[in-house]
């Protein structure tokens, strides 16, 4: 009998449980549903559509090349799946329908109405447990969620340790007698998103992982704060959509840390690895994170800002801080940002412009090839400190000293504020108006000193 899997934020056929799984008890089908109207209602990116779809032809051009038959069904919302996904059973005879979970609440909810459907209908549906390095639920001594990540982390570390396993290899050649679906075409264009960046070729990714491992990840401790010169991975976008599996990941560095004679374990871009999983689970655990609610309930009395003006300076990069200004730029010309810029960036609008947390996560998403729900919201509520192991409400990044710490020589400003090339890397950094004089750069949005106090003392004021 041939086993349909279901891919959704895990578009690979490699080190996929759910295909391994699927293929022991029979031939290979795959599904790809298609709901434009439900990513544009999450604000999702039309660079991460476009990347989406081009993962998509390639993907399943991959499984035709196998004989495995990849539907692309084109839908509109995540509350049309059950029915189509039932008609395609039927239409070929599918029994068996796998897939791995996911978190947030309208996905679990779809998932949920996929379920009930099927099955009333005869269709088996098996459910896998998340797409994450450590799958199962990390929970503490109590059985609870950790709320805060080193606990968490240590866990982790220790549960992986004990059931760690190389990745899944790609499923083998079917039969030549199977007829294969018509082949989907994108119909993006290719100024939707920076395809030099980020090719939608499988190969190139696996290399872009191996590679990282191989020359990056044994300084990413020391360099990854540095913007001019990325010592990240990059790999994000990649990592959003599932077109690289977290086994991978892992056999990567445990690879490049054997041959350096590392202990994995003490990896810096493995425990960056472990947000990622941090951040999902908790949208399981706590369901109010998907419908736009601080983790911290007395947050949500915050008097935010409201200032269209200063928050469409913030969106252009035209807020007169130059680190700041570059770090948009960067995000509105390439759909990527270095995180150490997306903390600085948010800490701005959170703090020093006092705007509501939930714009700059809606404006992110909304321009991210990266954007991921679970890694967003929560990358947003620790720098507006209304979050799960946020920073401290009166942990305000000072702009300039960001600056003058992780670009000294403002080299990266240069790059993406081309008004300031002109300025001497010293000055560079400080939003002041000889240096706006000299260059024509916009004028400061806010008083440093002045925002750093107002925003403490909007987060003092809950207290009482
Ligand atoms: P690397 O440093 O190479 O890290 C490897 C991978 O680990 C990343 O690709 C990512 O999958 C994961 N990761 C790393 N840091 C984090 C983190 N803090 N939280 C969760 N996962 C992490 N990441 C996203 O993937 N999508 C988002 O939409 C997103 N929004 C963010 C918003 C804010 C305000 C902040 C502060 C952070 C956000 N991050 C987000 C986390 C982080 O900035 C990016 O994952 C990282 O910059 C991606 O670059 P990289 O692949 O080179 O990362």
């Amino acid at each position: 009998i041939t086993q349909l899997v279901w891919l959704r934020n895990d578009l690979r056929l490699g080190d996929h449980p759910a295909i391994v799984s699927a293929h022991q008890q029979g031939n290979l089908a795959l599904l790809v549903c298609l709901t434009p109207e439900q990513w544009h209602e999450h604000n999702e990116s039309s660079a991460k559509c476009a990347l989406r779809e081009q993962l998509i032809e390639t993907l399943q051009q991959q499984a035709h090349a196998l004989n495995i038959p990849c539907h692309v069904l084109a839908l509109q919302r995540f509350s049309d799946c059950p029915e189509a996904i039932k008609a395609l059973c039927q239409q070929h005879g599918y029994q068996q329908v796998w897939w791995q979970n996911e978190l947030p609440v309208h996905e679990a909810q779809r998932d949920h109405k996929v379920a009930e459907t099927l099955t009333a209908h005869n269709i088996e549906c098996q459910q896998l447990a998340p797409d994450l390095i450590v799958s199962g639920p990390v929970l503490n001594q109590q059985g609870q969620p950790f709320k805060v990540f080193t606990p968490f982390y240590k866990r982790w570390l220790a549960t992986l340790s004990a059931t760690v396993s190389p990745a899944y290899d790609l499923p083998q050649q079917q039969s030549a007698d199977i007829s294969l679906p018509e082949p989907f075409h994108h119909t993006t264009d290719s100024t939707s998103y920076r395809e030099d960046l980020w090719p939608a070729d499988y190969q190139v990714i696996r290399e872009k992982l191996w590679q990282f491992c191989h020359r990056k990840e044994q300084h990413y401790d020391e360099l990854r704060d540095f913007p001019a010169k990325p010592y990240t991975s990059t790999l994000s976008p990649y990592l959003a959509l599932g077109a690289l599996g977290p086994r991978e990941c892992v056999e990567a560095i445990i690879h490049s840390c054997g041959e350096g004679e590392r202990d994995w374990h003490t990896s810096v871009w493995l425990k960056e690895l472990a947000w990622r999983d941090f951040y999902k689970q908790l949208m399981g655990f706590f369901p109010d994170l998907s419908k736009s609610l601080p983790f911290k309930p007395e947050t949500q009395r915050v008097q935010w800002n409201h200032n269209p003006a200063a928050f469409k300076a913030w969106c252009e990069g035209n807020t007169g801080f130059p680190i700041v200004d570059a770090a948009m730029r960067q995000l509105n010309q390439t759909g990527w940002m270095h995180n150490r810029l997306r903390m600085i960036a948010a800490s701005f609008l959170t703090k020093l412009l006092l705007i509501d947390w939930r714009q700059g996560e809606k404006y992110f998403m909304e321009t991210l090839i990266d954007g991921e729900f679970a890694a967003n919201n929560g990358g947003w509520q620790w720098s507006a400190s209304t979050g799960c192991d946020a920073a401290p409400y009166f942990r305000v990044f000072n702009p300039t000293r960001q600056s003058e710490r992780f670009d000294p020589d403002g080299q990266f400003i240069k790059k993406f504020v081309p008004e300031l090339k002109g300025v001497d890397s010293k000055k560079i950094h400080d939003p002041s108006s000889a240096l706006r004089q000299q260059t024509g750069y916009c004028a400061p949005v806010v008083d440093y000193k002045k925002a750093r106090a107002d925003a403490i003392a909007a987060f003092e004021n809950l207290k009482q």
